[in-house]
């Protein structure tokens, strides 16, 4: 259930009604747009009716949102969720793009791939320093040397950085690092892992599983959600097909329906989805004609000695062709390149 406050409200009314749904046993999740005040209501619904509700002189309305996603339902929430990341706004009308190496593989590389992207207009570093491998005798990340590199490279470049998080344990470790913290597709639905990182204060960039469909990724997201951070990125990272001549198939037609059917800001990551840097300029300015928010994309100065998805991984003068030629499709809908 939504709840629609009237206009003009006073915050000691809205206090006052917080209080009366906690009473009742349902959790109040605030969303403050430009115009209206509106509190979903988690939690057994049955709890209360739709006129139970309505008896209250703050409200306006009373909504049953319908879809099993609530809170990152564009029911609960018209307007675009931005999230703010040092001053980067992924969400707005800016395509972001957050560039960076599959693995940091020690500091030399990771600072000489921070200076080319931020040069030619990365606005965000990733590098895993956890990875996720099929293998367990495949490189697995630097670890905790990784996260020393990583908080080097972005005290010098003045570079945010993504990284991924694997278990609970490791986001102490990469907290005070890390600006966005990744879920990894293979991870989109290890909901104790959800509900930990639903508790922090800090951007969530949540990748789709790789056989997932769109309600199932929308209900990983409002695991985050109903914890309370409402800072969650949507990835389509593409998902399992019988297609062989790509790793993945990117669903293209998953960023369309996703903007309509969410408020949440939608990034997508061609490497993964392409498995083959040849693909990933096209299958990039495809995805933001669709309507991508933002590009996570791997890089690499020397893709083939890569310790890991090094045939992805563009080389540097790539990357450049690939922001510039964004500029293009984005200025063409009505956006530009961060
Ligand atoms: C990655 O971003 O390096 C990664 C492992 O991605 P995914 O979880 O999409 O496979
Ligand atoms: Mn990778």
């Amino acid at each position: 259930m939504i709840l629609i406050l009237k206009k003009g409200v006073k915050d000691e009314e809205i206090e006052a009604l917080i209080e009366k749904i906690k009473e009742v046993g349902l959790i109040p999740h605030i969303s403050k747009g430009e115009e209206k005040v509106i509190i979903g209501l988690i939690g057994d619904a049955r709890a209360k009716d739709r006129n139970y509700w309505l008896n209250f002189p703050q409200v306006e309305d009373a909504i049953r949102i319908l879809k099993p996603f609530k809170l990152a339902s564009r029911e609960f929430k018209k307007e675009n969720t931005i999230i703010n990341v040092n001053s980067v706004k992924i969400g707005d009308k800016g395509i972001v793009f957050m560039a960076g190496p599959c693995a940091v593989e020690g500091r030399e590389m990771v600072f000489k791939i921070a200076e080319i992207v931020k040069n030619y207009g990365a606005k965000i570093l990733r590098g895993g320093v956890f990875k996720p491998r099929t293998s367990p005798y495949s490189f697995r990340g630097l670890g905790k040397e990784g996260i020393k590199y990583l908080r080097e490279v972005k005290e010098t470049f003045n570079l945010p950085i993504i990284t991924e998080v694997m278990s609970e344990s490791q986001i102490e470790l990469l907290n005070d690092t890390v600006d966005i913290i990744q879920i990894g597709a293979r991870n989109m639905q290890n909901f104790s892992l959800l509900e930990e990182v639903g508790k922090l204060n800090k951007p969530i960039l949540l990748k789709r599983g790789m056989s997932a469909t769109i309600e199932e990724f929308l209900l990983a997201a409002e695991y985050i959600l109903s914890n309370g951070n409402h800072n969650v990125i949507l990835c389509e990272r593409g998902i399992r097909t019988f297609e062989t001549y790509t790793r993945n198939t990117l669903d293209i037609s998953a960023i369309p329906v996703l903007k309509s059917i969410t408020h949440l800001p939608i990034v997508v990551d061609p490497s993964h989805a392409t498995g083959d840097r040849n693909l990933v300029i096209p299958v990039s300015l495809a995805s933001i004609a669709a309507g991508a928010d933002g590009i996570l994309v791997e890089v690499h100065i020397e893709p083939e000695k890569a310790l890991s998805d090094g045939y992805q991984s563009l080389y540097p003068e790539q990357f450049k062709e690939l922001v510039e030629k964004s500029k293009l499709v984005s200025n063409s809908i009505g956006r530009y390149v961060e």
